[in-house]
């Protein structure tokens, strides 16, 4: 394909810098199996102040390095989802994807933190904002949500309603209040695919399949400032995949539930597990509880909701 302008036209300027956050789902109901190999979803999603930086700097081939969580771990090629979403970005717009991206990474990999998604969310965001292709964050979301399902939300940020496999987003309209959450990071990740799997077998060996029904009672509740009140609608259909596959989250769980937190539910696949807290000082009782008990790598503390995706 040959590229829509020359080196001379447009030129990049930088470095662009990205903030962006991790999710966590307040609740997530898991329909059929698609014939796309997708599930049907409804989800309640809330991004949290766990955040990837991203910096984008103009350069003259397309170049990934890293700091942080999951460094020297995750491979920087083409199979990264920065690198993905800028090379998706740049065949949109018929650029020459030449940009330099050094990722700060503080979202644990493969804990149903959607980390992959938020670096993907923050490459489209950093080389559109570096390559003046000025593409609307609507279609960013569009092209987004064709490199992983959570995507579109990461560019929106706030809590958000998520249908079809999750890429559909509507915001949920909440009075404004702040959350405060803790994060309990697992020593190992789990593979999405492989909890959505172990799902279907426990469904298939007779695990009652849930209704996909607005979640009108989290909403509500959303609505509303007390935290008891919210975790009482907390809901994950991945938790008993989670924990059939990871018997020790019960531990986690329940090593939560005594250091006093609202409720803990697994975050979207695991093996995350998040707590509700009443305030900042609740958050920071219920993680000491848990890093006393040692039953994760770390416990962190979070507030929500956060913006998407921005730059910084
Ligand atoms: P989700 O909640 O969206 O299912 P997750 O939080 O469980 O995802 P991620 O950290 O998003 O997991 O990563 C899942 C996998 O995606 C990783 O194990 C890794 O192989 C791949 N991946 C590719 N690029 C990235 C990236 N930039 N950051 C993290 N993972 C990436």
């Amino acid at each position: 394909m040959t590229e829509a302008w020359g080196p001379d036209d447009r030129r990049p300027s930088g470095p662009v810098r990205v903030r962006v956050p991790a999710k966590i789902n307040l609740h997530l109901g898991v329909g059929a199996l698609r014939p796309d190999g997708f599930h049907e979803l409804t989800t309640v999603y809330h991004a949290i102040s766990l955040f990837d930086e991203l910096r984008a700097s103009p350069g003259d081939t397309l170049t990934l390095t890293m700091e942080g969580e999951g460094a020297g771990e995750l491979a920087l090629d083409e199979t990264n989802l920065v690198i993905r979403a800028a090379r998706a970005l740049a065949a949109h717009t018929r650029v020459p994807a030449y940009a330099r991206l050094h990722l700060r990474k503080s979202i644990p990999l493969a804990g149903g933190l959607a980390g992959g998604s938020a670096d993907a969310a923050a490459a489209l965001l950093a080389c559109d904002a570096l390559w003046g292709t000025g593409v609307p964050r609507d279609e960013l979301a569009e092209l987004g949500g064709t490199l992983g399902s959570d995507v579109p939300f990461l560019l929106h940020g706030g809590t958000a309603l998520g249908t079809g496999h999750g890429e559909a987003i509507s915001p949920v309209l909440a009075r404004p209040s702040t959350w405060h959450w803790v994060i309990a990071v697992a020593h190992d990740g789990l593979a999405t695919p492989d909890v959505y799997r172990e799902l279907d077998r426990l469904r298939g060996a007779g695990l009652a399949p849930t209704a996909l029904d607005s979640p009108d009672d989290l909403m509500s509740a959303l609505r509303q400032r007390n935290p008891e009140v919210l975790g009482d609608e907390l809901g994950n259909d991945l938790q008993a995949a989670a924990l059939s596959l990871r018997p020790e989250l019960a531990e986690v769980l329940k090593a939560g539930q005594a250091a006093g937190a609202v409720t803990g539910i697994v975050s979207g696949s695991g093996p995350s597990c998040v707590f509700l807290a009443t305030d900042a000082g609740h958050a920071e009782r219920v993680a000491a509880g848990l890093t006393a008990a040692g039953v994760c790598r770390e416990a962190r503390t979070a507030r929500g909701p956060m913006p998407g995706a921005r730059i910084t």
